[in-house]
């Protein structure tokens, strides 16, 4: 049994927290916000989905950013910055946008989204911890009939790789989903996609760790780290200094800021999107759906219907871009004719900052550097569907076993 220090208490800090507790480790977390405070954990799309096996990093996304970029109201946004940081994650983002290394990936995504899937169904089946699990698989709702083909291509490759994916005209469509009238050229089914309430799944996992007696400490900022050798003694914080056997960093998109005195190379930047939560929609879909073209996100939450999309990587900036926000409300009557722009009047626009590595891959494991550090972040897009399974990877390595799935393409030191 080990003392075990998390930095960060989003989905990937917590899943941590919860494996490695379940393990019998004395478990920690740390988290510079006060307790369930709405980061990026909590206000995201709640979409579990073993249908996303194509990193983001991918062929053509170089040029859709490029072309994006002069368009405001756009779903992917890189702000041109005179910034080393940008510039090299730019240039790696461009060398792992391969055939070749979506290849490399998708096996290895599957694997992981699938594993975590189950972790989910587990999850829910613990007493008193219904996070609104949705086992009814997702859409991807194609406007333009070129869209379609493309996506309908993008079907037959996940049906290869054993992803479950069917093709559907708009009237199967509209069987599969009476609950919402669409105007679409068609759409692809993933059956074995999922959703959930993200801000119950927290909640609850936080329960989960109070009763296997797991310590908290909110409003403490790591602010640096003391070693000695090869391994590190403690954490640096706005409240002294916490000592343990092993340290996981988990701070999301600030990972690189916490990991700046301990020399590693952690390229990262941060991803906003933004959701908006209609408390009262005028239609309400049971199944979650993509509206592929805008990117957007469409989540049904209990009676809540949830939008949630743009990319836009501009810095750790936390602040709310209208214009992005305008991009979205427009977008939706295009594929759900019945909504107006002014279904979303006084609406709080959410944000939330996206870890992005520049390979659309997480950084997961043990770090060569110290010999009592591991990481788990960058998981981009894929945070709450990869949450349950990394927290469980995690615990193994904690626990010096050999992770169940190969974590090889995740290595903390991967950019040296
Ligand atoms: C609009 C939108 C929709 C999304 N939809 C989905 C979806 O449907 N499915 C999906 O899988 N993913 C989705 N995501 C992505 C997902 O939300 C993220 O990948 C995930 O939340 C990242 O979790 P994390 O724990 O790594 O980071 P975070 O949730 O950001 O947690 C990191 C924590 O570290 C803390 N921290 C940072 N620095 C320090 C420090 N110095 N000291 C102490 N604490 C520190 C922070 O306060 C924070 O609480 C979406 C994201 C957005 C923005």
């Amino acid at each position: 049994m080990k003392d075990v220090l998390i930095i960060g208490a989003g989905v990937i800090g917590l899943s941590t927290a919860y494996y490695a507790a379940r393990r019998g480790h004395r478990v920690t977390v740390l988290d510079r916000n006060p307790e369930q405070r709405d980061g990026c954990s909590f206000g995201n799309a709640g979409m579990i989905v073993p249908s996303h096996f194509v990193p983001l990093a991918a062929p053509g996304m170089v040029a859709l950013g490029l072309k994006w970029m002069w368009n405001p109201e756009s779903p992917f946004y890189i702000k041109p910055r005179l910034n080393w940081d940008l510039l090299s994650w730019g240039i790696k983002f461009w060398q792992a946008a391969t055939p070749a290394h979506v290849a490399r990936c998708a096996p290895l995504l599957r694997d992981l989204h699938f594993a975590s899937r189950g972790c989910f169904e587990e999850l829910a089946d613990l007493p008193g911890n219904d996070f609104g699990l949705v086992k009814r698989g997702l859409l991807m709702l194609c406007k333009t009939p070129k869209t379609f083909h493309e996506e309908a291509k993008m079907a037959a490759r996940a049906r290869a790789l054993g992803v479950p994916a069917d093709v559907l005209d708009p009237k199967q469509t509209a069987a599969l989903e009476p609950g919402v009238r669409m105007d679409i050229a068609g759409a692809v089914y993933f059956p074995q996609d999922c959703h959930l309430s993200p801000n119950r799944f927290m909640a609850g996992l936080k329960r989960q760790l109070d009763k296997l007696g797991a310590s908290f400490s909110w409003e403490t900022e790591v602010t640096g780290f003391t070693h000695r050798a090869s391994r590190l003694t403690g954490a640096r914080t706005s409240r002294g200094e916490f000592t343990a056997d092993e340290f996981v960093l988990c701070g999301g998109a600030w990972s690189p800021v916490v990991a700046r005195d301990l020399r590693l190379n952690l390229p990262m930047q941060a991803g906003q999107g933004y959701s908006l939560t209609l408390p009262k929609p005028r239609q309400l879909p049971a199944l979650c759906s993509i509206l592929t073209e805008a990117r957007l996100a469409v989540t049904p939450m209990g009676g809540q219907l949830r939008f949630g999309g743009t990319m836009e990587i501009a810095g750790l900036n936390e602040a709310i871009n209208p214009v992005r926000v305008q991009g979205i409300i427009k977008s939706v009557p295009k594929y759900f004719p019945d909504f107006t722009p002014q279904d979303f009047e006084g609406v709080p626009p959410w944000r939330g900052l996206r870890p992005c590595s520049p390979d659309g891959l997480p950084y997961m494991g043990r770090t060569a550097r110290y010999a009592n550090l591991c990481l788990a972040a960058g998981h981009a897009m894929m945070g709450l569907s990869l949450g349950p399974i990394t927290g469980k990877l995690m615990a193994e390595i904690l626990s010096d076993e050999k992770p169940s799935i190969g974590v090889e393409l995740l290595n903390p030191d991967r950019y040296g």
